[in-house]
């Protein structure tokens, strides 16, 4: 069975219909959900929702983007908010230079990047990491700042060097639907050149579905394509994929 290693079931599009969203992905194969937050509501929703469905585990944490509405007094709501047994990883927590450009803002960004990952090493567990348009100051933290239980690098999108760096340092890569698009290109040699045991799989729903379905609303179900496109690259058979995927997946988060 599959692993969605990274689904935003606690978004808003999917309050009304949680249910049968998970119940459509299970009958495409998809038997475990990684929900992470993005900000303290969503964070305490993904718990929730761990313990109402047995399938769904909860990441918790401050998105890069979310992090200028809060003050350090967050770090010990997380802190309680991972008392809860269904939480198993930090995250997302990272950096997103697209949105905020001004230095005041990205230097607030890395401050919580690293009070998070403090956290995630006092609470002994692993990280979910968001990066866009910052590839080597993300490395460079992670790189500097040592985390125990190691993680997820969501998304992926840079490229072979790094994900080989990020290997090294223990690193799972986070493969979606952007392998999928069209004018994907260093996405395709990433997969290509990374070993099997170093990728999880995930959608980002609902954001980032794959090809066809691109700019549509992303379901945990659409995994399936994704799945077809790492066996394709990697010439293995779409099973053998699911298999060691959803393993690196537990693995990674202890279940
Ligand atoms: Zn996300």
């Amino acid at each position: 069975m599959i692993f969605d290693t990274h689904c935003h079931l606690n978004h808003e599009d999917f309050i009304d219909n949680t249910k049968e969203v998970i119940d459509a992905a299970f009958n495409n194969g998809v038997d475990a959900f990684l929900i992470p937050g993005w900000d303290y509501e969503s964070s305490k929703a993904a718990i929730k929702l761990s313990n109402e469905f047995d399938n769904c585990y909860a990441a918790i944490g401050i998105h890069p983007s979310d992090v200028k509405r809060y003050h350090d007094s967050i770090i010990s709501d997380l802190k309680k908010l991972s008392l809860d047994k269904r939480v198993v990883a930090i995250g997302e927590i990272g950096l997103d230079f697209y949105w905020d450009k001004e230095e005041e803002s990205k230097q607030k960004q890395r401050e919580f990047f690293i009070k998070q990952i403090n956290l995630a090493n006092e609470l002994n567990l692993p990280i979910v990491v968001h990066s866009r348009d910052a590839t080597l100051e993300t490395f460079n933290i992670i790189k500097n700042n040592p985390v125990n239980k190691k993680g997820i690098i969501h998304c992926f999108s840079g490229s072979v060097e790094t994900m080989k760096e990020y290997i090294k340092l223990g690193y799972m890569i986070g493969i979606g639907g952007i392998v999928t698009f069209k004018n994907a290109n260093e996405i395709l040699k990433v997969v290509s050149e990374c070993t099997i045991e170093n990728i999880v799989v995930e959608t980002d729903s609902p954001y980032l579905a794959p090809h066809p379905y691109r700019g549509k609303e992303n379901k945990p179900e659409y995994i399936t394509l994704v799945i077809d496109k790492i066996a394709e690259l990697k010439n293995m058979d779409k099973n053998e994929v699911i298999k060691i995927t959803n393993e690196n997946g537990r693995r990674v988060f202890g279940i």
